[in-house]
Order: structure tokens, then sequence, then C-alpha cells
């Protein structure tokens, strides 16, 4: 990915939206890489906006829809959501809240997941329209949402993706959603390099002025290189998906086995939060250690070498909770105590029986510590 985006940066550094050659030539590598990444998604090419991240992305998405519903039908639209949306979709559904717009978020079960029937009673209330934002997997837990098979037209359904591509396999629900987001470094591009798939036929009021770039619904100067290297990315993430499953899920099943074999006979000893197996994404565990101090526990892990989080990452380093473990039905010493641990490439069974022996260490130290 790396290489592609540094051919890409030295072959097309000038501006693609100039009129001169080097910049027809930029633009021609843009188009070439926004071709390719609309042939992966199965859309049209003037549907893919390249954006800087999924909360910008995300942002767009949901603003620029709901108010143009908004505009067009004289109502705000209903927001439906839940409460496992990562904070670049809540963020965005509580500002319109506070600019008027009703929004209902879905109660999760304790996998973080939100019922099938909920979502359909939501969406059948009544004619009004409807903003849906649904994630398609939770960064946290791992837990996949029931994505609508069908949306009436006067539902537009926002979807972030960003979690699913790649460790997923396709899943043709996703046609139904006229917003899908991607993000660039959660499939081996680059950071500052996302996708907001944007359905052509659907309202869209900008949300950042400037000059008409990308249909107006993201102006600013595009990358040919980060482009270029994000259709990199998605094309092998979409190829290599089953072999990333595989990998992950063998690097998790290994990490339990090392933990089952620490707590023996005291199944009490710790608590799954991630979905059961196959039923959530291969590479996530989510764990809660009962009795472990939570403030101790991510130093602790980061001392062994373990790079695992307690919530998302964008709000760890607080000492707050996860939302997510929260609205799951989790209190809140309990949610402290929790672990998100995700596998990435390369992975594998000794991959997550090395990891699981660095935790049953962190965990070993900690409960000598807590009986002292
Ligand atoms: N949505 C989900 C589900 C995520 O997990 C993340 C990041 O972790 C984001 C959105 C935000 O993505 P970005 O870091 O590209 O802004």
């Amino acid at each position: 990915m790396l290489e592609t985006f540094v051919r890409v940066e030295r072959e097309a550094g000038a501006n693609p939206a100039a009129l001169h050659r080097p910049g027809r030539h930029a633009q021609a590598l843009l188009e070439q890489a926004r071709d390719e990444v609309a042939s992966l998604l199965h859309c049209d090419s003037r549907e893919v906006v390249f954006c800087g991240s999924a909360t910008e992305a995300n942002n767009l998405g949901v603003l620029g829809a709901a108010r143009a519903i908004a505009r067009l039908e004289g109502r705000p639209p209903r927001l439906i959501s839940s409460r496992a949306e990562h904070p670049a979709v809540l963020s965005p559904l509580r500002l319109l809240q506070q600019e008027g717009f009703p929004l209902r978020t879905l109660p999760l079960d304790r996998h973080a997941r939100i019922e099938a029937e909920a979502l359909a009673e939501a969406l059948a209330e009544d004619e009004d329209p409807v903003l849906l934002a649904l994630q398609w997997a939770n960064n946290e837990t791992g837990a996949i949402q029931p994505l609508p098979e069908r949306v009436p037209g006067r539902v537009h359904f926002h979807c972030d993706a960003v979690q699913g591509i790649g460790k997923l396999p396709w899943d043709p629900r996703l046609a139904t959603a006229a917003g899908l987001v991607l993000s660039g470094h959660k499939i081996g591009a680059p950071k500052g390099i996302a996708v907001l798939r944007l359905a052509e036929d659907r309202p869209f009021d900008p949300v950042i002025a400037g000059g008409g770039h990308q249909r107006g619904v993201r102006p600013g100067t595009e990358a040919p290189a980060l482009a270029a290297a994000f259709a990199h990315a998605l094309r092998l993430a979409l190829a290599e998906q089953e072999a990333f499953a595989a990998e992950t899920a063998a690097a998790a099943g290994a990490l339990l086995e090392e933990l089952r074999g620490f707590f023996g006979s005291d199944p009490s000893g710790f608590q799954e939060n991630q979905p059961p197996l196959g039923q959530g994404l291969p590479n996530t565990l989510n764990l809660s250690f009962p009795g472990i101090d939570g403030r101790a526990l991510l130093p602790a892990c980061d001392a062994e070498g373990l790079a695992v989080a307690s919530g998302s990452a964008c709000s760890s380093g607080s000492s707050q909770p996860s939302p997510v473990l929260l609205a799951s039905g989790m209190d809140a010493n309990l949610a402290r105590a929790s672990l998100r641990i995700s596998f990435g490439r390369p992975a594998g069974a000794a991959v997550g029986t090395e990891a699981g022996r660095r935790l049953v260490r962190v965990l070993a130290r900690l409960y000598k510590s807590a009986n002292r």
C-alpha cells in the first residue's frame, strides 16, 4: 500500500483539479482509483466520495442527508439508530437532536446487538421520513447488526461499515444503504483516507462549503496517492477476507484457551462479551475480569507488549467505562475491568497463544496485588 502511495505521489504530485498536463495526469490516476473502488463496492463511480477519515465521512453522510430531507419535506426526519454506534455517528446524531430532530436509539443485548424485530417495528411506525444510521459490525464487541433486507423509499439508510469490510463476507444487504462508510486505516491503507459511498439519487445538503469537488459533497483538493492506496487496500482486503477470518479466529480461539487454562475450574473468572463463535467479527474479543482494578489493566497490558483497548480507541485514555458496554447492561466497575482485543494479520494460533500467555501473566499479577 505504501508502495502504491509513494509511486502515485511521485508520478502525479500535481493538483488533480488543475487544468495543465500534470494536473490532468493526477486527475486520471484519481479517477482510476475511484473507478476501482466503485467496481469493488458495486456502485457508480460518481457515488464514491473520498474523505479524510470515516469520522468525516459519517458526519457528512448523516448531517448532509438529514438536513436535506428536513428541507425538502418541511419537517425533520425521525432519526433511528443504536446505542452501539461509534461516536463518529452518534455525535452528529446528537447534534441533529439539538437542532430538533427526534432521535431514537435502539437498545442492545449483552453483546451490543440490536433486535431485528425492534428495528422493524421502529421503521414501520408511520409514514414519516426516517434517517436510519446503523453500523454493520461493532468495534468493541464485534457484534454484527441485523441490517435491513429492504428499506422503504421514505427511509434513508446510512451504514457505518468500517468494521465489517475485509473481516466479514460481503453482505448484499449493504446495497440497501444510501450512505456507506469505509475507513482506509482499518484495511491496511495509510491513515487519512476514507470513503463515503453516497447514492446519487438521494438528497444531500453540503456540510462543508468550498469548491465543487466531488459533487460538492466533500469539497477540497483530492489526494490521488491516498485514493490509489485505498483502492489497492480494498481490493486486497476483499480478496483476502476468508484468510483474514480464518487466521484471526484461530488467534482468538487460542487466546481463549490460554485464559480457560488459567482460570481452570472457575468459570466465573472472566466473562466473554463478544457474540458466540461465528456470530461476530472473527478477530474481536471483549473480555471482562471481575475483581480486577480496571485502571491498572490497560497499563499492565501495555507493559507486557499487548496493544489492547478498553473502549473505542478515540475515547480510551479516559477512565470512563465504555458507553457501549454500559448500554449492553454491564455495571460500570465491570465495564472498566474489560478489554477489547482485536487481532490483525499476521495472526494464527501461535500469535493467540503468545498473547494469551502475556494476558495471563498480567492477570496473575493483578489478582495477586488485589488479594494482598
Ligand atoms: N466507525 C467505526 C465503527 C470505527 O471503529 C471507527 C474507528 O475506529 C470509526 C468509525 C472512525 O474511523 P476514523 O478513525 O477513520 O475516523
